[in-house]
C-alpha cells in the first residue's frame, strides 16, 4: 500500500493532511470521519479509515475546502443553518471527485502533462517540479 499522503496542493495553497483518533475530530455526539479547518489549512481524517474509505474522506475534505474557498459554505449555511446541506453537497461530489480519479487515470495522467506508463516516482518529480506536493 502506498504512503499516505501528508499534504495537498490546493488552489496554490499547501494543505496539511493528518491522521487523527476519532475522538479529535470535536462533536463526539455525530459520526466524523474526516474534518477542515480552514483557518488551519488542515484536513484531519480519522487514523482507521484506510483505503477506499480514507480516500473517500479525504475527497469529502477537499470538497469542504473547494466550498469555503468559493464561498459557498456560507451559501449553503444560510439555507440550513444545520450544516446537513453542507454535508451532502460534499458526500456527493466528494464520492464522485473520487471515482472520476480512480476510474480515469489517463484523465489524471493528461491533466498533470505524463505519460500513464511513468512510474510513480517520476510522475511525484515531474509534478514537483511543476510546484505541486508530488515530492
Ligand atoms: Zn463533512
Amino acid at each position: 500500500m502506498p504512503e499516505r499522503i501528508s499534504s495537498l496542493r490546493l488552489r496554490g495553497d499547501k494543505v496539511q493532511v493528518r491522521y487523527v483518533h476519532p475522538d479529535e475530530l470535536g462533536d463526539e455526539s455525530e459520526h466524523c470521519d474526516g474534518l477542515f479547518t480552514s483557518h488551519d489549512g488542515l484536513i484531519e481524517v480519522r487514523h482507521d479509515a484506510l483505503g477506499a474509505g480514507g480516500l473517500r474522506t479525504l475527497c469529502h475534505e477537499i470538497t469542504h475546502y473547494f466550498l469555503v474557498w468559493g464561498a459557498l459554505s456560507d451559501v449553503f449555511l444560510s439555507h440550513d443553518d444545520t450544516g446537513k446541506l453542507e454535508e451532502g453537497v460534499c458526500n456527493a461530489i466528494g464520492s464522485m471527485l473520487y471515482e472520476v480519479i480512480r476510474d480515469n487515470p489517463d484523465l489524471v495522467c493528461e491533466i498533470i502533462g505524463v505519460d500513464s506508463k511513468q512510474t510513480g516516482e517520476q510522475i511525484r518529480e515531474i509534478v514537483g517540479r511543476m510546484g505541486g506536493v508530488g515530492e
